[in-house]
Parts: C-alpha cells; sequence; structure tokens
C-alpha cells in the first residue's frame, strides 16, 4: 500500500525515526465500504505488523452492538485480522469510541488487544503522551454530553445488551439518523473539542503531547501553556467508498518524532 510521509524525514536519521507505535482512529469499518474495509485490512497486515504497538482511538466500527455480534461474518473477518497483527507479536490497544463503546472483553479476547480506559496516558519511545477518543471533550454539544453521560453508565448498558440482538441493532438505526438529523442542525464550533476541556486533560495527566480523532479535522495544534509546548494530534476519519477519498494514521518513530501518513484509496479496490 503505498502512502505519503508528510513528515520531515532525512535519510541520515532513518533508522532512528523507525516507526514504533500506530494510532488510528475513526475508520467506520461496516459492510457497505468494502474499499475503507480492505484499506484497513492492508493498513493491519502492511504496516501495523512492522512496529511494536498499534493504539486503536475509537470509533473503528461504525457501531457495535454487542460483543455476540462478532459472530456476523464481516465482524469476524475483522477481530481475525486484528488478531493476525496481534500473533504477530504486536500489542495492540483499544479505546472506545462513542460508536463502538459497547465493544467488550469477548471481542477484545478474539481480537487479541488490551482495552483502555481514557484518557491514557502511554509511554514510548521515552515520550508520555495521552491517548483519547475526543468525543468527551467535545462540552460544547450538551445533547450529545447528555446521550454520553446515559449510555456510558454501567446500567444503562446491561440493561440494552440484555436485549435480543436483532431489537438492539433495530434501536442504533434509530439512533443513528437521529444523530444525522441532530448534526446538520448544529453549528461547526460545538462540534469540535472545547479548548478548556482539552486543557483539562493536559494538566490532569501531566503530559504535553496529546492524540485522538472523533472530530474528523485532522490538524496538529501546538500550544504554549507556561513554560511547556503542548502538542495536540487529531487523528483523520478514513473513507475509501466516497468522495473526498480520504485516511490515515499516525506513527511514533523510535527518535520520539511523529510522523503523519495517508492511505492510498486506489490501490484498495
Ligand atoms: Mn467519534
Amino acid at each position: 500500500m503505498p502512502e505519503s510521509n508528510t513528515s520531515m524525514t532525512t535519510a541520515s536519521n532513518k533508522a532512528q525515526s523507525e516507526p514504533v507505535a500506530l494510532f488510528v482512529s475513526d475508520i467506520h469499518l461496516q459492510p457497505s465500504l468494502p474499499r475503507t474495509t480492505q484499506a484497513f485490512i492492508d493498513f493491519l497486515q502492511q504496516r501495523a505488523t512492522r512496529v511494536q504497538q498499534l493504539y486503536l482511538l475509537g470509533d473503528l466500527f461504525e457501531y457495535w452492538a454487542g460483543d455476540d455480534d462478532i459472530a456476523t461474518p464481516y465482524n469476524g473477518k475483522i477481530a481475525a485480522a486484528i488478531r493476525q497483527v496481534s500473533d504477530a507479536g504486536v500489542a495492540i490497544f483499544w479505546i472506545a469510541g462513542n460508536r463502538d463503546f459497547l465493544v467488550g472483553q469477548s471481542f477484545a479476547n478474539a481480537a487479541g488487544m488490551t482495552l483502555l480506559a481514557e484518557p491514557f496516558v502511554a509511554s514510548i519511545a521515552g515520550q508520555r503522551v495521552a491517548l483519547l477518543h475526543g468525543d468527551a471533550q467535545c462540552t460544547d454539544d450538551h445533547a450529545y454530553m447528555d446521550f454520553r453521560a446515559m449510555v456510558r453508565k454501567p446500567d444503562w448498558q446491561q440493561q440494552f445488551l440484555a436485549m435480543p440482538l436483532a431489537q438492539r441493532k433495530a434501536i442504533i438505526d434509530g439512533m443513528r439518523s437521529g444523530s444525522r438529523e441532530a448534526q446538520r442542525s448544529k453549528p461547526y464550533e460545538i462540534m469540535d473539542v472545547n479548548a478548556a476541556a482539552i486543557a483539562t486533560v493536559f494538566e490532569q495527566t501531566g503530559t504535553t503531547l496529546m492524540i485522538h480523532g472523533h472530530t474528523h479535522r485532522p490538524a496538529v495544534h501546538e500550544y504554549q501553556a507556561n513554560d511547556a509546548k503542548r502538542i495536540r494530534y487529531v487523528l483523520p476519519d478514513w473513507d475509501c467508498d466516497h468522495e473526498p477519498a480520504r485516511g490515515g494514521w499516525l506513527a511514533l518513530n523510535a527518535d520520539a518524532s511523529f510522523s503523519r501518513f495517508d492511505i492510498a484509496c486506489s490501490a484498495s479496490s
């Protein structure tokens, strides 16, 4: 899978700039996106198997109705593809997104990955990095924050998961179309993370590096806070089945530098 490396890497530091950890989010995997699905499987096989750690930072799936849905061939195929990376010796970590927060220990076991609570502070290549999905910091979206508080309660989840799978999927379908409607009427600003909520994560974790997704607004944000420079990487969403075709990942290299990569959707038909 060809890709473009948008970082400044010179030949002389190539050995040090070998990626040791990869970060992706917001693939929104679903059977109706075959090119996106193939691009992700290509990424797993060709990129993720060559590093030490892979971090899946939420909304890997468009939705997740419960771990019993791993019996669906599509979901089983994704679990097996992640498992292959794990079997190759890569440590795989998962932070839930707002769409796949119902992924549980059964799926984690099948995929060979470790579930993390957010924000998680990873220590990689001598760097401490705060990892999160990003939805919990969209605090200006009050309706979403109320919804999030409800569905993240263990009681709500137990009740929901006790329903038959078909019923759960029907409810999720309704939520997804309701969410699409609501998003159309929300101003651009409130759909982004709140600056104070981000500053709080930096302060509570004691980090100066942060990686998250969710907003589909890939960027590198730099802030000066007291004496320290804070850097926040926002991961892109993936979609090789619609225009503009897009997607990518972030790599943390052995020399503690970061590199951003774009996927090449055309190779994934
Ligand atoms: Mn999200």
